[in-house]
Order: structure tokens, then C-alpha cells, then sequence
């Protein structure tokens, strides 16, 4: 099936007189006939469903439509997109050991990564995404056990060589984990450049209608674990009678300890409604991203021309410092856009409040368009020196390009420019 067609069927094939749409199974629990069933089912947890704590019918038929889409060998949802990151770093490192980070992330990672993972006892290394392979070479450490980094990052737009960055992390023997959520499964698929683990916010564009905060770890199912130093996968868990995970589940190790063993631990599990909720924007994932890309290029192209403006940001702009690698691995550049005004902070607070269709929200990748000013919102907490390694400047301002017509889209952003 190709993408829209996955969207529309993937995850869920109801038999004769079921359900067309995937039902919200609201429930914690699941009957046994016996006590000795039961008991069997703690001894093989991904046999059948024990409890809604980190397995519920509803949320699995969206694991495996967007593992589908991702093309992974499984995937599993969160309760948000910070949890997923978390749970997808905790799933390989332990207190003691290190991660490589690209510089240019969403700024709650780097407070995840810089502060409580600092708390946990892992530190991250950060490096910047346009840095040499022999330059990441440099950061890796006997502790580092993955590289990480955002396919289009959140707000920078820098777009990350995952063919690099995954080059470097295999030759270290660790793998690649990339965060795609501004391009989500239909406009890069990373698996097919090497990455081997993938997130995302579905808070996002797999949402889209700003109904829902999730997230999702996809597993490729391709890193070799035996190659690497990864004892938690591949000998035996004490905490699931000396399970290993490598020798049971084989190339779905690492996502099935993830649910086995975190989200278990963790419980931070989404509930059916949620991911019932998530399904109907992935139903329409594929066709929206599509009008997102031309309506942000077309955006993007206007506010090129304008005076007001000094800088603008979208990697499918032909100008764009990252159009070439946004070529080669993007089908689009999504529906994000940075424009620096002339006049740093008052001109981009001016020209914010004076939008009148276009919102001023925390969120991004709503189908209507919004607008943030990074640098007192998302990357407040950040120093002005570390704002800047994030790509965020005072004047910067983050569009999300929406999906209503492109006149209005744009005469609104004309109107609020004159008042700058
Ligand atoms: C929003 C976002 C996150 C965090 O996701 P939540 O769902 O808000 O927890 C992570 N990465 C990127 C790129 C994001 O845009």
C-alpha cells in the first residue's frame, strides 16, 4: 500500500460485522477464564492484553498503522512527545553513560537532555548538526551509547544528514535515534537513510488538530544490539524472570523491552480515547502534509520579498542554506517557516499581535496557522548564548503555515507587516 492508502487502512482490518472504525476500547483490564491463563499471559506479555498501562487495542491499531507508515518493525505510543524521547533514551542508557546530541533540537529536549538526564547520571554531548563526521567522531566517549537529532528541527529548520550522522554512530557501534516529527512518516521516511529508531510528537502533524498531545517510538528493527555494548538487550532482564531480549523477540527487541520494561515501569501510556482521537488526523496525514508544503513554500516565497523582513527559514526554499539536503531527504519541507524581522524582539512582538486570523499559540503543526516567538516561549528557559546554538534569535518569529486558503493565509500576514 503507498502512504494514503496506509493512513486510511493500516493498523486495524475489521472482520465480517465488525466495527469500520477502530473502536475506543475504554478499559484497564481484559478478562481470563482462568487463573492459569492469566498467569501465563505475565509469563508472555506480548501474547495477549493484561492491562491498559502499556497495552490497549485502540492505541496498538495506531502503533501499527504508524509503524507501517514509518516502516518499522513496531512501534509504541506515549503519552506525549517528551516521553517518548525519554522513554526511547532510557530504553539503552543507564546512569554512568553518555549520548551525542545535534544542537539544533525542540528547546524541551534540551532542557530533558542538559538538565534531568544530568540528574539521572547521563550526560549528553551536544554537536552541531553541520559539524564533520570527524568532528561527532571526536565527541564519542567508551560510555556513549546513541546519537540523536532532528530530522527538520524544531525551530532552527536546519535539516539534519542522517546518512552522517548515522555513518558516524554505526562506526562507533551505536545507533541512531532521529526525532521526525515536523516531517512525520510521509515526507522522510529516515529508517531508509540509516536511522534506526525514530520519535515523534504526535501532538503534531500526525494529530494536526490540536486535539491531542502523544507521542510515538518507531523501531526499524535494524541495529545489530549484539554489536554493541547494550547488556540491557541482550542478557537477561531480572526484572522479567531472565528474559533475554535479543534471543525471544529478535529484531523487535529493543521496541518490546520498551513496553515490557518502561512503560511498565513508567505507565506514561496513552488512553484509547487518545489514541482514537489521533487516528482520525492520521487518516488524513498524508493528504495534509502535501497542502502544508505548498501553502509554506508559497508563503515562504512571500515573505522573501518583503523589506520587514531580514531573514527567512524554510528548507524548500531554493536559497535555503539546507535546501540541498532537504532535496535529498524530504519529499517536502512541512509546514514550518522562521522569519527574522528588521528591529529584533518589538518588530517580531508587533508583528504577532497584530495577526488577526493567524494565532499566537505554544503549539505548531495546527492545520490553522499560528504563530510563536521562540525566544520567550519554547526556549525561554534557555540562556541567550544556548538560544542561539538552538538556532533562536530575539527577532525570530516560528509560522506554522495552516491549511486555510493561501490568499487569506497571506493577506494576513501582509496586513500585520505594514503595521510593523
Ligand atoms: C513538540 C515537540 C516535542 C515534544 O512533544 P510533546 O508532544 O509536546 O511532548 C518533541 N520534538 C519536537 C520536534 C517537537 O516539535
Amino acid at each position: 500500500m503507498r502512504d494514503e492508502t496506509k493512513c486510511l487502512h493500516s493498523g486495524y482490518s475489521p472482520e465480517n460485522t465488525q466495527p469500520r472504525v477502530p473502536p475506543i476500547v475504554q478499559s484497564t483490564t481484559y478478562v481470563y477464564d482462568s487463573t492459569e491463563e492469566i498467569g501465563s499471559v505475565f509469563d508472555e506479555p506480548t501474547k495477549s492484553l493484561i492491562y491498559s498501562r502499556f497495552a490497549n487495542p485502540t492505541v496498538m491499531a495506531v502503533e501499527n498503522k504508524i509503524a507501517d507508515l514509518e516502516g518499522g518493525v513496531g512501534a509504541m505510543c506515549t503519552a506525549s512527545g517528551q516521553a517518548a524521547t525519554l522513554i526511547a533514551i532510557l530504553n539503552l542508557c543507564n546512569a554512568g553513560d553518555s549520548i551525542i546530541s545535534a544542537s539544533q533540537i525542540y528547546g524541551g529536549t534540551i532542557n530533558l537532555f542538559t538538565f534531568t538526564l544530568k540528574r539521572l547520571g547521563i550526560e549528553c554531548i551536544f554537536v552541531d548538526c553541520d559539524a564533520s563526521e570527524a568532528e561527532i567522531s571526536k565527541a564519542f566517549k567508551r560510555n556513549t551509547k546513541l546519537v540523536f537529532g532532528e530530522t527538520i528541527a524544531n525551530p532552527a529548520l536546519s535539516v539534519l544528514d542522517i546518512e552522517k550522522f548515522a555513518s558516524v554512530a554505526h562506526a562507533h557501534n551505536v545507533p541512531l535515534i532521529v526525532d521526525n516529527t515536523f516531517p512525520s512518516p510521509i515526507l522522510c521516511k529516515p529508517f531508509d537513510f540509516g536511522a534506526d529508531i525514530s520519535i515523534h510528537s504526535t501532538s503534531k502533524y500526525m494529530d494536526g488538530h490540536s486535539l491531542q498531545v502523544g507521542g510515538v517510538i518507531v523501531d526499524s528493527g535494524n541495529f545489530d544490539w549484539h554489536s554493541g555494548d547494550f547488556p540491557s538487550l541482550t542478557e537477561p532482564d531480572m526484572s522479567y524472570h531472565g528474559i533475554k531480549y535479543t534471543e525471544v523477540y529478535g529484531t523487535s527487541a529493543y521496541i518490546i523491552k520498551s513496553r515490557m520494561q518502561l512503560m511498565r515501569d513508567f505507565g506514561a501510556y496513552p488512553s484509547a480515547h487518545s489514541a482514537f482521537l489521533l487516528n482520525i488526523g492520521l487518516e488524513t496525514l498524508a493528504i495534509r502534509m502535501d497542502r502544508y508544503c505548498e501553502n509554506a513554500l508559497k508563503v515562504a516565497t512571500f515573505l522573501q520579498k518583503s523589506d520587514k523582513i531580514e531573514t527567512v527559514c524554510y528548507p524548500g526554499l531554493s536559497t535555503d542554506k539546507y535546501y540541498d539536503l532537504a532535496q535529498k531527504y524530504l519529499k517536502g519541507a512541512s509546514g514550518v517557516i522562521t522569519v527574522t524581522l528588521k528591529g529584533g524582539k518589538n518588530a517580531a512582538v508587533k508583528f504577532m499581535d497584530s495577526l488577526k486570523m493567524a494565532s499566537n499559540v505554544t503549539h505548531v503543526a495546527d492545520i490553522r496557522t499560528s504563530v510563536l516567538h521562540p525566544a520567550t516561549s519554547t526556549h525561554r528557559q534557555l540562556s541567550e548564548d544556548k538560544q542561539i546554538l538552538a538556532g533562536v534569535n530575539p527577532g525570530m518569529v516560528r509560522l506554522s503555515v495552516g491549511l486555510e486558503h493561501i490568499d487569506d493565509i497571506i493577506e494576513d500576514l501582509q496586513q500585520a507587516l505594514r503595521s510593523v
